[in-house]
Order: C-alpha cells, then structure tokens, then sequence
C-alpha cells in the first residue's frame, strides 16, 4: 500500500461497517426471486438512490419480463483508456420465493447475518457499491470502473448474460462479488454447466395385440440415458447426470413418448464443445426403429478456466496479504457469470464478496466481519491495476 489514494480508500472504507450493514439489511428485506420483477426492481431502486446521492451516474435499461438492468460508471481520467475498464459485477435476484421475507427476513446474531440471499449475493452488492462509492471519494482513475447489477442469474442469466458481455468487452478485469468461500478464499475456477431437455417420440401400439407394431420411446430414451451417462469422467471433471425422467401412458401401451432432464458439467471451453457434440450424436441416433429424439438446451453456463484468474488472483493476494489477512484460490463445481466473462478471454476473479455460506437454504449467512477487509482487497486490487500501466 503505497499511495494516499489507496491509504485514504482504506481508511474511508473502514469506516463504513455500520452503513454497509445498513444497506444489507434494506437489501435483503426485499424479496426478489428471480421471477420477481416488481422485487428486483425495487431492489434497483435503493441501489439507484444511494448511488445518485453520491453523484454516481447509473445508466438503467428497462426489460419487459425481468429486473431492469443496471451499470453504475465512474469515469476516468483518460490517461489509460486504451488498457481497458475494471468490472464489477453481481446479481440482485435470489433463489428464494416471493413472502419469504415477510416470514424470515434479515437478522443479525453478533457477526453473522441472516436472511434469503444474505450472501448470495446481496452482501456483494454491497461491497461492489461501496468500493464504488470509495473509489469516488479520490481523483479519477486513469480508466473507467463499471458495476452491472444483472437480475436473474439463479435462472441461468438468460436476459443478463448479452449485458455482462457488453460490458465485459474490452474490460482489463472483472471481480464478481459472489459470496467468498468459508475458507475465506476467492473463487479462481468454477466448471461450466448445461442443462438440457431431451424429447422422444415413438409409436403407441397395444402391449399384447400389436407389440411389434410399436416403438418404444422409453426404450430409445433408456438407451441415450446409458450412454450419456458414459460420457461422465471424473480424472477431467466432465459429469453428465439424467437427473428427471418421464414417459410413457399405460403399463400396457407401447411409449409413445418419453422425456429426460440432462444436467452436463465441464472445466474447459474445450471438453464443452467436445462434450455437447457427443451429446447431439446421442440424441440423435434411432435407437430404436421408429422414434426420434430432439434436443433442446434450457440454460447454460460457461466454465471459469483457472488460467483466466491466476495473474488477477496474484494481485488481489498481494493486496489482501498487504491488509495482513491471508486468502487463497479455490475452484467449485458451482456455475457462475464469471465463466461468462472469463470465456470472453478476459481476466476474471469469483468470490470476492464478503464471506458466506449455506446459499440457497434457511441457514444463509454471511459473516459481517469480513465486509471492510475484503472490500478494501477490491478497491485496492483495482488501484494496484491503475498503478501497472
Ligand atoms: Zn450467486
């Protein structure tokens, strides 16, 4: 830590305990299920008005069926623009059902906090906020720093992802405040994932009259099921799992129809590409004379390679070991909007939100205390970029 800027942010940010506690506490008293756009918009409301009382600009765009989109901006001065912005990024929506607040809404016992979506990720709309607010305390940075607040991320980002490449496009960095592992580690690889439907049709025929009239969607669809499962290989960390079956009419009818719910895991964008055209090649073999099969994917999400976070993971330890606290890198099976940006070939770091755990359960907490010390590791990660050019 060598200049005042980074001294004076540090020292502003550390006086911000009580306040940051303060929005989560207005942040999580919100419900905003992913389906809830009413909710997410009432959460984009508060963000809106602390940042305007700042002086930051936030640029909203408006969506039919989710959240409204939103990027608060600080510009920079110009100097280095070439090099690329600093992202910051985070999701406003949670998993939980609209009434859940009303039924267990925020509450604190000493350090930790709880309520639905109290880590994941509300708290790290907080630290992205306040680092922001923090950054716009100083002179401008010699680029800009962009924060998106996307709002439907627990439902695989459909409206938000073409947002977070907009804006990722041409950034330098981006940090995605999801919640810091209990470890206390960041997130520096997360596998991708794709989730696909897999319809069959074969032909209805009487089981005891005309059984070789028929043919057997469930038969076909078993057949894909064995194979696909195939595909699995742990020494790469490629995982597929047929999680949800459905299919036929009678015990004593031919199927003439059977679906399959196929959650698919991957490391690289490479085993991706390999992995979806094995699956296609299933799909669309007859099986079994007769039936067809379609594929359809329902949602997906890219993988976060760990090579896209090591020099950005290298800085961000240098600058959490400088604030005397210790953190490490760890990858999770768990998708995120990071494997978006870091696909897009940009560095990218998980996980820099304040620490918690039990996400998407009662249990949700976050630890308070790691709220100033880990915000600060952001704000002076993205000072110590200004610093490199
Ligand atoms: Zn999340």
């Amino acid at each position: 830590m060598s200049d005042e800027r980074m001294q004076g942010v540090c020292r502003w940010l550390a006086d911000q305990q009580a306040a940051m506690v303060a929005c989560l506490e207005t942040l999580v008293n919100i419900d905003s299920n992913s389906h809830d756009k009413a909710g997410n918009d009432a959460v984009a409301d508060a963000i809106v008005g602390w940042l305007a009382a700042d002086g930051i600009e936030v640029r909203r765009t408006s969506r039919p069926d989710s959240g409204d989109i939103l990027e608060a901006r600080l510009e920079g001065d110009g100097s280095d623009a070439a090099g690329g912005h600093v992202l910051m990024m985070g999701h406003r929506d949670t998993v939980f059902p609209t009434g859940t607040v009303g039924k267990r809404g925020y509450s604190q016992q000493g350090d930790t906090a709880f309520g639905p979506g109290v880590a994941d990720m509300k708290g790290g709309l907080v630290l992205n906020l306040f680092v922001l607010r923090a950054l716009k305390r100083f002179e401008p940075l010699p680029f800009p720093v962009r924060v998106l607040f996307t709002a439907d991320e627990e439902i695989g980002s459909r409206d938000g992802t073409a947002f977070i490449r907009e804006a990722a496009t041409g950034a330098r960095a981006v940090l995605n405040a999801e919640p810091g592992r209990v470890s206390g580690n960041v997130v520096t690889g997360r596998k991708g994932g794709a989730a696909f439907l897999i319809e069959v049709e074969g032909r209805a025929a009487h089981a005891g009259v005309s059984h070789a009239d028929g043919a057997s969607a469930i038969e076909a669809l078993a057949r894909k099921i064995v194979k696909l499962h195939a595909l699995t290989d742990y020494e790469v960390g490629v995982t597929t799992n047929v999680g949800v079956i459905e299919g036929g009419v009678s015990r004593n009818t031919i199927a003439p129809s059977a679906s399959a719910q196929l959650d698919t895991r991957f490391v690289t964008n490479v085993q991706r590409e390999a992995l979806l055209s094995a699956i296609e090649a299933i799909v669309a073999e007859e099986e079994v004379p007769g039936t067809r099969a379609t594929l359809t994917q329902v949602s997906g999400f890219l993988p976060m390679e760990p090579a896209m976070s090591e020099a950005l993971f290298a800085r961000y330890q240098a600058q959490a070991n400088a604030l005397g606290f210790e953190i490490g890198g760890e990858f999770t099976g768990g998708c995120s909007d990071a494997g978006t940006t870091a696909s897009l070939g940009i560095p990218t770091l998980c996980g820099t939100g304040p620490v918690g755990a039990k996400m998407h359960t009662e249990a949700e907490y976050c630890r308070l205390d790691t709220f100033v010390p880990r915000a600060q590791a952001v704000a002076l990660t993205i000072l110590d970029l200004a610093d490199a050019h």
